[in-house]
């Protein structure tokens, strides 16, 4: 679960992150009412969306030559102006994809005088099962460049679970950073409460970028990405406060509700599949036989027929499916009970594209024959191979 900046910029605030001043806002009211409260005279006018690079971004409805997502203000009047352009428009990053994101949001912040950008971000690194710091000198609007060309100018260490943040992972960033004296100080005491609000809220990404160094001599947050690891959501009812529902896809969000692992793909063949691996064994063999799965779905071990119909709505939701191929494996769950969930579920939602269906397992004949009496016309395949190969035909000859 991803928040947004304010939200992200909040968290970090209580736990001791020195972040600029600033306030949410709905309206262009609310927007110029957030700056009669910072002291001025800079402000920064900031689209609010799940996605980064928005300094460069564009908006759809405004001419080329317009700014971005992120605005410098002077005076109310500017505040007034920026809001104003922004909300409700689209504004498209290179994070968005070219459909972009409406701006429905904004976050009127102080502005700083900015003397250098850093990167900071804490994530978890799979390879040592460790929290990681990636630090890099060259922060601001173009770190995906700089990881391209020059992957030396990012430092990334671990820290050990057993000890904890130790003062001396604060002097290895500010020593990555170049930082002496005060600063360093000042780095070395923010990399520690950064640490904390990660263990602290089962953070899965912190990325501080940029981290800037002010002209009076001060670091600060001046951009923070925050994401959080589901599995640990049961124990963060606060946080789930935060989840911002129209920042997610529609069909990834009512996939959620029914607990069910889904991820829009681009291509035509919908999958419906019990198990991550089995899931992507499917997408495999669909691509070999020439077509594209129009996603990823793992309907889980105990697939009821309640989640297996949910399924079916939400692979047919999607335009661009041409063809269904359920591959389940009735291990927990028995063929014939999957087989009356997909009859249920083909039943209920009007099937209106080619379905094939494969089942192995617990038996597996009796589903087999439960399919074949329906009346519906399913095509059961033996194995794996076959399925695919017969919805790729199905597809092609419809
Ligand atoms: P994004 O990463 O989505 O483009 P940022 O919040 O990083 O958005 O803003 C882009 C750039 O705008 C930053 O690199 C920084 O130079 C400038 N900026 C952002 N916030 C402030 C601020 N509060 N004061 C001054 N400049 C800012
Ligand atoms: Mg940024």
């Amino acid at each position: 679960m991803n928040i947004h900046e304010y939200q992200a910029k909040e968290l970090l605030a209580k736990f001791g992150v020195p972040v600029p001043a600033g306030y949410a806002a709905l309206s262009v009211d609310e927007a110029v009412a957030a700056a009669g409260k910072l002291p001025g005279p800079l402000y920064v006018v900031k689209a609010q969306i799940h996605a980064g690079g928005r300094g460069k971004g564009k908006f759809k409805e405004l001419p080329a030559e317009a700014k971005g997502g992120v605005r410098l203000a002077r005076t109310a009047d500017e505040v007034r102006a920026a809001a104003s352009e922004m909300l409700g428009n689209t504004l498209v990053t290179v994070q968005t994809g070219e459909q972009g994101k409406q701006v429905n949001r904004l976050y009127v912040t102080d502005g700083v005088d900015i003397a250098k950008e850093f990167y900071l971000a804490l994530l978890v690194d799979r390879a040592t099962g460790r929290v990681a710091f990636v630090v890099s000198t060259e922060g601001g609007m173009d770190i995906e460049t700089v990881a391209h060309d020059t992957p030396e100018k990012i430092h990334t260490f671990s820290v050990d679970p057993a000890t904890g943040f130790m003062p001396h992972h604060g002097r290895a960033v500010a020593k990555a950073l170049g930082l002496t004296g005060d600063l360093a100080k000042q780095a070395q005491s923010l990399a520690g409460k950064v640490y904390d609000t990660f263990l602290g809220t089962d953070a899965a990404q912190i990325e501080i970028n940029p981290l800037a160094v002010t002209d009076d001599g001060k670091l600060m947050v001046l951009d923070a990405k925050v994401g959080f690891d589901s599995n640990a959501a049961f124990r963060h009812k606060d946080l789930l406060a935060l989840r911002d529902e129209t920042e997610e896809d529609p069909m990834e969000l009512e996939a959620s509700k029914y607990d069910l692992a889904y991820i829009k793909l681009d291509g035509d063949i919908g999958c419906m599949v019990n198990g991550a691996g089995l899931a992507m064994a499917t997408m495999d063999i669909i691509k070999l036989n020439g077509m594209f799965p129009a996603n990823f779905l793992d309907v889980g071990g105990g697939a009821s027929t309640e989640k297996v119909t949910a399924a079916f709505k939400i692979i047919l939701s999607d335009p661009a499916v041409k063809g269904i191929l359920v591959n389940i494996f009735g291990g927990i769950m028995r063929c014939d009970i999957i087989a009356e969930g997909i009859i249920a579920a083909a039943k209920e939602v009007n099937l209106s594209v080619p379905l094939v269906v494969r089942l192995e397992g617990t038996n597996v004949e009796k589903g087999k024959e439960i399919l074949a009496g329906s009346g519906l016309p399913i095509v059961a395949a033996n194995d794996l191979g076959d399925a695919a190969k017969k919805i790729v035909a199905e597809v092609k000859a419809a």
